[in-house]
């Protein structure tokens, strides 16, 4: 399929907002038609676009390598499935909720890993960002306990958590419905 000035110059305007992947899903062609393209009439993205899209895909491709490394090991092991949702918290991305794995009554999934029992979002911190210091927790920015998007994690102590679920609300003693 040729490439129309049409094409090209949307890739123009949009090369700082889109990655590759984007661009060629809104003009139907795969992410690498869009590389050499861009490479061919030499649109170069601005540094902040690259470093913005570089960092999310060292996010999403360290989740996905992790995935690998355990695939390999024994392929009896379930891959982690997830599916992409809006998240309630509008300034953040999508929240990746996992299916693919046992959720347990609170809203967490567990994972077992080399005969240990991992709660899901440790497992992805550990397998994207590394150790996880002893005594933090790997808690959820979007408040949903099944999301395993890395970019929805942060560590902190049990009490930076219970100041977030104060600030955001959702504490079980401010739930409490008044009628
Ligand atoms: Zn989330």
């Amino acid at each position: 399929m040729e490439w129309t000035k049409e094409d090209l110059k949307f890739v123009r305007e949009n090369k700082n907002k889109m990655m590759n992947k984007e661009l060629g899903e809104a003009l139907g062609r795969n992410k690498d038609n869009v590389r050499a393209t861009m490479q061919y009439y030499g649109i170069k993205r601005s540094k902040k676009a690259i470093m913005k899209f570089r960092v999310e895909g060292n996010i999403r491709g360290g989740l996905k390598a992790g995935l690998k490394r355990i695939g390999k090991k024994s392929n009896n092991k379930k891959r982690i499935k997830y599916k992409r949702i809006s998240c309630i918290y509008p300034e953040l991305s999508e929240c990746w909720i996992c299916i693919s794995h046992i959720e347990r009554t609170n809203g967490y999934h567990v994972v077992n890993r080399n005969k240990k029992r991992y709660r899901m979002s440790r497992y992805v911190w550990l397998m994207n960002f590394g150790k996880i210091p002893e005594g933090m927790l790997v808690c959820h920015k979007c408040d949903t306990p099944e999301c395993i998007n890395p970019d929805h994690l942060f560590l902190g102590t049990q009490a930076d958590n219970i100041n977030d679920a104060v600030k955001k609300g959702r504490a079980y003693w401010q739930k409490e419905k008044v009628t």
